[in-house]
């Protein structure tokens, strides 16, 4: 291993490898971080326990990572471990006011290494004990295991799906859990008295944008009754494109040039955005969630 592929971040005198999750094609590395909470757009705060997922979605945003923390291995292959990330984060927070937590901004927070390493609960578990209030993003029904910390605290459980079509999930979000598995996450986190979000996104041109599966998706959440809902568009982030363009020459191909032009084309990008936000509004306002939308 090159410790030089790991920059600032890290203290890198505790690099070491450990044995890749089982039945993965994962490679593991401890490394111990400086600083875990980390001031955040979307809420007062994001932390991420872990460099990498282990769910390697093809459109995957968090690709830009590697720009910072270059691997040898592409993404989705490799997941650095933030050993010490509890014990950091313990010593932020006594010089931290409380605030929303958005868990987790550049990785799954509960991808399968959490199982073993449990880094995501035990922050979870700090933060809510001091008051902080948590916006769960994920993919996992692993998220289930911490039903018990979470419960009883101001907590937002929310799963991402693109599309309810458990074959095409797999091809784009091949490590992740089933869509049936995040539908549950959703009914088990709103059973134990939490609020519950959903993302739509990114919604992927011919696939999962058309008004037939807009309309099921709204239909699911409004079964499960979700309490927010939101969407995005497949956006060109740095390193994206290159992913996708592979799987829809493989999977696709009829596809590519509709991709190609809702990321690069702006006149074609700018109408598709608008032609799709009808279509959502729609659907949210046939499935009686209009005021659910974000
Ligand atoms: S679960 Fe999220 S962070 Fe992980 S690979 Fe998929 S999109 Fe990226």
């Amino acid at each position: 291993m090159n410790k030089q592929n790991h920059p600032s971040l890290f203290d890198q005198n505790d690099l070491r490898s450990v044995p890749a999750v089982a039945g993965q094609d994962v490679v593991v590395r401890e490394v111990r971080c400086k600083s875990l909470l980390n001031r955040c757009r979307i809420d007062d705060y994001s932390f991420n326990c872990y460099v990498g997922c282990g769910h390697g979605c093809k459109y995957c945003y968090a690709r830009f990572m590697q720009r910072f923390h270059p691997h040898a291995e592409e993404w989705g292959r490799f997941v650095d471990v933030k050993v010490n990330a509890v014990e950091v984060l313990a010593r932020q927070l006594t010089r931290l006011a409380p605030g929303e937590v958005f868990t987790c901004s550049a990785c799954d927070g509960w991808q399968p290494v959490e199982e073993q390493y449990r880094l995501t609960r035990e922050c979870c578990r700090l933060l809510l004990e001091g008051g902080f209030r948590l916006n769960i993003l994920t993919k996992s029904r692993l998220v289930l295991r911490d039903l018990d910390i979470l419960t009883g605290h101001d907590v937002c459980v929310g799963v991402t799906i693109t599309t309810l079509d458990e074959t095409r999930a797999r091809v784009w979000e091949p490590a992740a859990s089933s869509v049936s598995d995040r539908v549950e996450v959703l009914r088990r986190a709103k059973a134990a008295g939490l609020k519950t979000a959903v993302m739509f996104g990114p919604l992927l041109p011919g696939i999962s944008d058309t008004a037939e599966v807009v309309g099921e998706l709204f239909a699911m959440a409004a079964e499960v009754g979700v309490n927010r809902i939101w969407t995005d568009v497949l956006n060109p982030r740095p390193r994206v494109w290159a992913s996708v363009q592979q799987v829809l020459r493989t999977q696709c191909p009829d596809l590519y040039e509709r991709h190609r032009r809702v990321l690069f084309d702006r006149t074609f990008r700018d109408d598709y955005k608008r032609r799709l936000d009808e279509r959502i509004r729609r659907a949210a306002g046939d499935a009686g969630l209009a005021d659910r939308l974000c």
